[in-house]
């Protein structure tokens, strides 16, 4: 089967959160089953100034028109790891972040205008896998490709919806005014992308299981599109669980571990790396007590209010915590850390500080509101640290409270007890300074987070889909 992947980020050129690990660890995956695999993205600045050998595959130029405009668009092309990688090269996208700029949904469309035109000089893929908003538009672009692909939509995060207005649907799209009414692209007063991919893709699914259920069943959050969903698209819509990178993500050959390590001596080389990151940022080296950690965008989605309540904790406990994390709310934890001596916020995005970090830790924090999935606490049990999580999402099909007997690989809380963070740090100092962590580590670096099984299943799901 050709597929291809359309995404907004991938490793090893473009992350900013689990999409970055999703669309490269699961194509890899994909080309491992023996499938012809293709990703495709923007060529942001980043890839073009970090990744300079990505210009020597120069593969097509074409242009395409949005609206009354004409826009251009190179191709470029490298094979790597089984996977092909496309990139499309427009000035929109020659900027120095990735997303955050007043005008993303435009840029957005224009990558989905430029992979559609891609599509119709390169007609052969069997599958065209689309991935959040910044791609949601495709598949009913598809529709009216003569040659009939399979689209399938996968929801990375329900919160980013890519709002527009009518006219846009023109401008951007091509798409006639009257379609606004057609019940497929609006949502309230709005042209919503995200909508646009659930009612037109074949195949629609999340993450996992548990935040495919909340979908389901939540007609009020994210805008209604759990109402959606459940109404329009029930049976077309899965919950496959992601899987991770293991070959990046493995404590044994990490190149960024100061002492690699496995279940057998996790004890003695996790506190050389406990040292060595206390070092290297100027806190106490001898410090011998439990290290709590968080790697995470600092949005209210992932708990950061959570997260903060602990900091007067910490000293009590004899405990340490260290964030690495950007996003809106950098400002308010950095405000808080600062009245907390026992906390360092490192600012900005780091990863390979990140990898030290997972292997350093005693404890990782992802007390998330939601989490359709969640990367990072998987990373941390394969990586000998105990997760404490809020029973949301993915976290819930993954992590299993220290009460749950022999599968207990971490601390769990219910998302409604306002304590329950609280209460599950304590629980986990308790376990820590009773010495009783082994067990639970034991399960968690045991745990199978590769791709095998999930890769299985979206082929399944493609396969699903009737051939029109
Ligand atoms: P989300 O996709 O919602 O941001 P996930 O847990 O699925 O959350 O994925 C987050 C990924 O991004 C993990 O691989 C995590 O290590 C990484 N990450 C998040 N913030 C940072 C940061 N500031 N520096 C380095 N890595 C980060």
């Amino acid at each position: 089967m050709k597929i291809l992947i359309v995404t907004p980020e991938s490793l090893p050129y473009a992350k900013s959160g689990g999409l970055g690990d999703f669309a490269y660890s699961y194509g890899k995956a994909l080309a491992k089953l023996g499938e012809d695999v293709s990703i495709i993205l923007p060529l942001y600045k980043q890839i073009r100034t970090k990744h300079p050998e990505v210009l020597n595959g120069f593969f097509d130029q074409y242009d395409f028109r949005m609206g009354g405009r004409t826009q251009g668009c190179g191709v470029f092309h490298l094979y790597r790891d089984g996977v092909h990688f496309y990139f499309t090269a427009m000035d929109r996208f020659d900027r120095d972040q990735m997303y955050g700029y007043g005008d993303d949904k435009e840029r957005f469309a224009c990558f989905i205008m430029a992979v559609n035109t891609f599509l119709t000089r390169h007609n052969d893929y069997d599958v065209v896998h689309c991935n959040d908003w910044q791609t949601a538009v495709l598949p009913v672009l598809l529709n009216y490709n003569p040659k009939k692909i399979k689209t399938v939509l996968t929801i990375h995060n329900p919160a980013y919806q890519g709002w527009a207005t009518r006219d846009d649907l023109m401008s951007y799209f091509n798409l006639q005014p009257g379609y606004y009414d057609s019940g497929y692209v609006r949502l309230g007063d709005s042209f919503n992308y995200l909508k646009t991919g659930i009612m037109s893709a074949d195949k629609i699914n999340t993450v996992s299981k548990t935040h495919a259920k909340e979908l389901l069943n939540d007609h009020t959050g994210f805008g209604g599109i759990g109402a959606i969903i459940d109404w329009c698209r029930h049976y077309d819509f899965s919950g496959i669980v992601n899987g991770l990178d293991v070959d990046i993500w493995n404590p044994a050959s990490d190149p960024h571990l100061v002492e690699n390590y496995t279940y057998a001596d996790y004890r003695e080389k996790k506190a050389i790396n406990k040292r060595a990151i206390f070092k290297s940022l100027g806190m106490d080296e001898n410090f011998s007590g439990a290290l709590f950690s968080a790697i995470t965008r600092l949005s209210s989605q992932k708990g950061v209010d959570r997260i903060e309540s602990l900091f007067p904790e910490l000293a009590k406990r004899h405990a340490k915590m260290i964030i690495i994390g950007t996003g809106e709310m950098e400002g308010d934890v950095l405000y808080h850390a600062l009245q907390h001596p026992e906390v360092y916020l490192v600012k900005r995005y780091d990863e390979n500080l990140a990898h030290l970090l997972y292997a350093a830790s005693d404890f990782f924090l992802m007390p998330s509101y939601f989490e359709p999935c969640g990367t990072s606490q998987m990373i941390a049990m394969r990586y000998g640290t105990l997760p404490i999580v809020s029973d949301v999402g993915g976290l819930n099909d993954t992590v299993f409270d220290i009460s749950k007997g022999d599968i207990a690989n971490g601390f769990t809380f219910y998302n409604w007890d306002k304590d329950g963070c609280l209460k599950a740090f304590h629980r986990a100092m308790d376990t820590y300074d009773s010495g009783r962590m082994d067990p639970l580590i034991k399960v968690g670096m045991a745990g199978d987070y590769s791709w095998d099984k999930s890769a299985k299943q979206y082929l399944a799901l493609y396969h699903s889909i009737d051939w029109k």
